[in-house]
């Protein structure tokens, strides 16, 4: 009755729609969104089959830059750091799916773009560390903290993506 050609259900729903599943924050830095690398990057997440759940273009402030780099207070290139990431536009988003935090980061790669492989983001497009594209999440932990940081809770959409069955089994 109106599933045919649905991939196979348990209980009438993919699992994943049952499941709490896992999410992380990203941001595009002030250089991906200047050199037009926005959609490119957010597609390959997309591709891989992670899900949006939220997504802006934000002015990032000097109290937002400080609190979210807020480990890093004590470095040297702390104050060059909350500089650049307040210059220029960032596109900061929550993408959701199975294993998610450590996935994404295995995508951006290591912080060093000239030590990243071929296939990762900063891999692929970048050079030097203070331009290396991409934040990701690197702990279930943070990434809580930063989601909460960067996004209200209306800003964050539950949704289901009718393709789910396809990508999880
Ligand atoms: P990651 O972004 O890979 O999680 P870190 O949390 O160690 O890396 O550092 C945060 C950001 O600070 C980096 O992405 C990079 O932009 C910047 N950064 C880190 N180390 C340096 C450095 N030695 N010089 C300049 N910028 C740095």
């Amino acid at each position: 009755r109106g599933n045919r050609g649905t991939p196979k259900m348990t209980l009438g729903l993919p699992s994943i729609w049952r499941a709490k599943v896992e999410r992380t924050f990203i941001a595009i830095k002030p250089d991906g969104v200047q050199r037009g690398l926005s959609g490119e990057i957010l597609q390959r997440f997309e591709r891989r089959g992670f899900k949006l759940v939220g997504l802006k273009l934000i002015k990032v402030s000097e109290e937002l830059a400080e609190k979210h780099y807020a480990e890093h207070r004590e470095r040297p290139f702390f104050k060059g750091l909350v500089e650049f990431i307040t210059s220029s536009p960032v596109v900061a988003a929550v993408i959701e799916g199975k294993g998610v935090v450590a996935t994404a980061r295995a995508m951006i790669g290591p912080t060093n773009p000239l030590n990243a492989p071929l296939g990762t983001i900063r891999g692929d497009y970048g050079i030097d560390i203070g331009r290396n594209i991409i934040h990701g999440s690197d702990s279930p932990e943070s990434a809580e903290r930063e989601i909460a940081l960067w996004f209200t809770p209306e800003e964050l959409l539950d949704w289901q993506a009718t393709i789910a069955g396809w990508i999880y089994e």
